[in-house]
């Protein structure tokens, strides 16, 4: 306020000879310009304050309408901005003190008022006033920043053991500021047993001056009984002499969202680990981030030696092409899950099959940033079918198929030949006189002597050629691409060397013959089983033309 200022006074008295000595006592301010509007009762004073620019207050304590403490109250819940000063009849210290508990800046007793000192108390008034409503302000932003944080304030006055919570402190809680009360018993009270050790580790030290920073997470108690927990931290901020702490002051976060999803990433990690399969998370590239124990079983690598490295770099085995793994890309890129079979490679160096399924995991935006992978050994498995299905497919005997496979793979090779248009040899092999073996050496020689044959078969025959056990001593082959004449030839050949290599079987020299009839299976053959009836009835030709022989059907 500068000098030349006129300053609007507004004066609610109900003495109009009070009022009046007012009037002269501004008016014979010498500096001062005054302005001063008179009101009789509280209810027109409350309005002119709604109405008009006013700079100050003065107020008689005993109107018409308002008495006593009261009327300071109305006036300032009227206006937060306005100084008050309060007029009084008679001295009395303690009321006058008590109406600056009310919001008054200032009392003035009317018998000992005069112009000096009315217009120093005007002006000391809206100093105060200015400087409390810079407080008040500087206050509210406090206020609005921890509301808006949702962060619990608490000043702790440490040798008193008296504290000032926030709103926010104790509605975390449940509570209401009146429920906590002031004192730091409520926190002691409310937080968890468990709790106490960690923030005895951070707070112990900084009250010893030891640290910057009091900081602890811990748990306190819900009105409605359950945990919640914080984050406290906070400083001392007043010592004394004797380096002891007096003040310290601090702030609450609610952390028991993240404490919760914490919890909740450690039940999922801790299921993931007691898996049996595999599990690994990779990054968008590939590259690792984790993988649980049953990976490193597998693979033979530690998650040390994993992280930050991509699966194909530990354990591809070369078994797949390109295109395996394009396809793979392809379908996990475009956000769907990949399941397959692969052949991966372990750290040692063994090969083992894996049943893999990759699904890819978006954000919130649907943008893929992970994937992860479940493995599973099915070596085993593979291992246990493959075995399964040579039984049911095979001849225990001879390893050649059973009559049935031999059957089923022809049929095949016949819908082949109608789609190419080739020619398939097909041959049926009998053995001459065979039952002789058994009634001279036995049965279980008679068994050696088909194992001799096999064997003969299997050095003379082509990769290609498929045999097949249909009886007791009954073979069956098919060539593919193999005209009846070639096959002829080949036949031919095996019969010589069955005549040349006798069983030799303990002192025994044991020789066979064996019969052989050829057809040929082409796109008109009718069926696979007409060609092998054919081949058949050529065996059946070499047989009563006294054996030892190949006969083509022609
Ligand atoms: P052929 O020259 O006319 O073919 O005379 P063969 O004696 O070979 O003919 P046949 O079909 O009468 O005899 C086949 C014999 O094969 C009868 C059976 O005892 C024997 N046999 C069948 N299966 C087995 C087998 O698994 N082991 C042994 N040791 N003998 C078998
Ligand atoms: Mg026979
Ligand atoms: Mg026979």
């Amino acid at each position: 306020m500068t000098e030349a200022t006129n300053c609007c006074v507004l004066l609610i008295e109900d003495e109009p000879g009070d009022a009046s000595l007012v009037r002269q006592y501004l008016r014979a301010s010498p500096n001062l310009r005054f302005e001063l509007i008179w009101r009789e009762n509280l209810a027109d004073g409350e309005q002119t304050i709604a109405q008009q620019k006013i700079d100050v207050v003065l107020v008689d304590l005993s109107l018409p309408d308002s008495r006593g403490l009261d009327t300071v109250r109305r006036i300032r819940k009227a206006t937060r901005v306005l100084p008050i000063i309060v007029l009084t009849g008679h001295d009395d210290t303690e009321f006058s003190l008590k109406a600056l508990d009310c919001g008054a800046q200032d009392y003035l007793i009317k018998t000992s008022i005069d112009t000096d000192s009315l217009v120093r108390a005007i002006r000391y008034a809206m100093s105060r006033i200015s400087l409390e409503k810079r407080l008040y302000e500087s206050e509210q932003r406090m206020g609005m920043a921890l509301q808006s944080a949702n962060l619990g304030l608490w000043d702790w006055h440490i040798p008193s053991g008296k504290v000032i919570f926030n709103d926010l402190w104790a509605s975390m809680l449940g509570y209401t500021l009146d429920e906590v009360g002031a004192d730091i018993d409520i926190w002691k009270r409310l937080v968890h047993p468990d709790d106490w050790h960690v923030i005895n580790a951070s707070l112990d030290p900084h009250l010893r001056g030891e640290t910057e920073l009091y900081s602890a997470e811990h748990r306190l108690l819900h009105k409605q009984g359950h945990w919640v927990w914080v984050h406290d931290t906070g400083r001392v901020l007043e010592w004394d002499l004797h380096d002891q702490p007096i003040r310290a002051v601090g702030i609450h976060q609610d952390i028991s969202l993240r404490k919760a999803s914490e919890l909740r990433d450690h039940l999922l990690v801790s299921a993931l680990e007691s898996v049996e399969h595999g599990v690994v998370i990779t990054d968008i590239n590939a590259g690792i981030e984790w993988a649980n124990k049953a990976f490193e079983t597998l693979t033979g690598f530690s998650r040390d030696e994993a992280i930050g490295m991509r699966p194909n770099e530990l354990v591809k085995s070369g078994k797949q092409d390109p295109a395996f793994y394009q396809a793979l890309w392809d379908t996990i890129l475009a956000g769907n899950t990949w399941r397959g079979e692969i052949v991966n490679r372990r750290k040692n160096g063994e090969l083992y099959d894996e049943e893999l399924v990759i699904t890819p995991v978006k954000d919130q935006q649907g943008c893929i940033r992970h994937f992860v992978g479940i493995k599973q050994d099915v070596s085993a498995r593979k291992r246990m079918q493959a075995e399964l299905w040579e039984l049911a497919t095979t001849d225990g005997l001879t390893g050649f198929l059973n009559r049935r496979h031999f059957m089923a793979r022809l049929e095949n090779e016949f819908a082949r030949v109608r789609r190419n248009n080739h020619r398939v040899a097909v041959l049926m092999l009998d053995l001459d006189h065979f039952k002789q073996i058994n009634d001279s050496y036995g049965h279980p020689t008679g068994d050696a002597m088909l194992q001799h044959f096999a064997g003969i078969i299997r050095e003379e025959l082509r990769n290609i050629d498929v045999v097949g056990r249909i009886g007791g001593e009954e073979f069956a082959i098919f060539m593919p691409d193999t005209e009846a004449e070639p096959a002829m030839l080949i036949a031919e050949r095996l019969r010589n060397v069955l005549a040349d290599t006798p069983l030799i079987l303990d002192k025994h020299t044991i020789s066979i013959t064996v019969s052989i009839g050829i057809a040929s299976m082409h796109a008109d053959s009718g069926t696979a089983d007409c060609v092998l009836t054919k081949a058949d009835k050529a065996l059946y030709t070499a047989k009563t033309h006294g054996r030892n022989s190949v006969r083509v059907w022609l």
